[in-house]
């Protein structure tokens, strides 16, 4: 039996050189002007759902990989093209899997199409957790949903912040609290359909990175949607909760939460878009490094410099290899017993950061500068190590679960 592989099969890499194709030729020399634009690139969108990346399909046929690897090969080389233009791309992404997580049929072949929209009519959506006293404490959340049974509706009333794609998305997936007496059990997803009066735009932030991505506020002033709209039904809801509340009551505080496991399976993706940055700015800076003369030769002849891009090199393989580990685990049914999924993310964003910084050291002056990529790939590196759970929380995942204690 020699099942064991770490080669990709001819598939895959005929996956990732397409991809790769994409990122080099589309979206790389397209990166520093919406960059600097910090808008949205709704024509490089356009470009990749006319070619099929920008689709539910495509993201479907990778995360039935059976060997786990399709969404981090994926994500690696489009982070790799660039890291705001990529994450404009796959952010509706984030909240179809919100419905894909929670949805029940029905509501999955609604609302995910119009996620999406069409080649010729690109629309994107956005996944609303965060709030501004809410960022890693996910249990002080404060925006109530509220049922109005003789409606049949839900009543919404809330801030959200930081959301990816908040307020120019065509539909909203939107966390909110529906017991608050449960803490993080006691909440439910939404959707918010197109047009749905009450629900707009606050605050566009001005970012220090991945600048093509819009991220806004997302204010939700009496937002009444259709019972049809809470994600995976009432009847579900309600069962949910009354299970919540008897293990409450029982002293079930240290049962295992369902959700940590779904964020073990996802947090590996987000390693993988590290991956991709500090791979692009290891890249930029050996060449660099191969072609830039002082003292009579090229800098790489400096063991000074040649050590940094061997210890670049060794950290993004690494980083890879825990990513490739955490993903095969999810698909295969693992059970993430040292959180195995937030080492990676943690590990991957840390190198990314390193990594980046690093690449605009070995350009000099020049790696300070808009001229060259590195620069921005720095800018946009920062991001791994705050957004799905920053460093610190990654850490405290991976202690409490060797300590054996509950996460919160
Ligand atoms: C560009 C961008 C896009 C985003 N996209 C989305 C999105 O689409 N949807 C969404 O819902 N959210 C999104 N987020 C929000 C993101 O997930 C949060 O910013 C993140 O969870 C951190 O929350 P916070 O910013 O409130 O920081 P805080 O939680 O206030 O943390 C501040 C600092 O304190 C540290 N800290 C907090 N608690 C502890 C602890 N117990 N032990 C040790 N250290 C601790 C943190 O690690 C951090 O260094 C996005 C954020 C950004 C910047």
């Amino acid at each position: 039996m020699a099942e064991f592989t770490m080669e990709l099969n001819d598939e895959q890499k005929e996956v990732r050189d397409w991809l790769h194709g994409f990122a080099a030729d589309v979206i790389r020399p397209a990166a520093a002007e919406w960059d600097e634009r910090e808008e949205t690139p709704w024509p490089v969108i356009q470009e990749a759902a006319k070619v099929g990346i920008y689709s539910l399909d495509f993201y479907a046929q990778q995360y039935f990989d059976p060997t786990g690897l399709g969404i981090p090969m994926a994500m690696e080389e489009l982070f790799w093209g660039d890291a705001g233009i990529a994450l404009s791309i796959v952010g509706t992404g984030l909240a179809a899997v919100g419905v894909l997580a929670n949805g029940t049929e029905e509501q999955i072949g609604t609302w995910i199409p119009q996620m999406y929209g069409d080649a010729n009519d690109v629309k994107v959506a956005a996944f609303c957790s965060s709030e501004p006293d809410a960022g890693s404490d996910v249990a002080s959340m404060r925006t109530r949903a509220v049922y109005d049974e003789a409606k049949d509706e839900w009543v919404l009333n809330g801030t959200k912040t930081w959301a990816t794609n908040g307020g120019i998305a065509n539909v909203h997936v939107v966390v909110a609290v529906v017991d608050p007496e449960l803490g993080s059990k006691g909440h439910a997803s939404f959707i918010v359909p197109p047009g749905t009066p009450g629900l707009s735009q606050g605050q566009k932030f001005k970012k220090h990175g991945i600048r093509a991505s819009h991220t806004a506020e997302v204010v939700l002033d009496n937002v009444r949607v259709p019972g049809s709209c809470l994600l995976g039904g009432k009847e579900k809801l309600d069962a949910r909760l009354a299970r919540a509340r008897e293990k409450a009551k029982s002293g079930g505080e240290r049962v295992k939460n369902a959700a940590m496991a779904t964020f073990e399976a996802s947090r590996p993706a987000v390693g993988a878009m590290a991956v991709g940055t500090a791979r692009a700015a290891y890249e930029e800076a050996l060449e660099y490094a191969r072609t830039r003369e002082q003292f009579g030769r090229p800098i790489i002849d400096n063991q000074g410099v040649a050590f940094q891009l061997a210890d670049m090199r060794t950290s993004i393989d690494a980083a890879r290899l825990l990513v490739w580990r955490a993903s095969w685990m999810a698909v295969n049914g693992k059970q993430f017993t040292a959180a195995e999924g937030s080492m990676s993310k943690l590990f991957a964003s840390e190198t990314a950061k390193k990594v980046t910084a690093q690449a605009v050291q070995i350009l000099g002056g020049n790696g300070y500068t808009r001229e060259y990529p590195v620069e921005r790939m720095h800018r946009d590196a920062a991001i791994y190590t705050i957004f799905e759970g920053t460093s610190e929380i990654q850490r405290l995942v991976i202690a409490r679960t060797l300590a054996g204690v509950p996460i919160r």
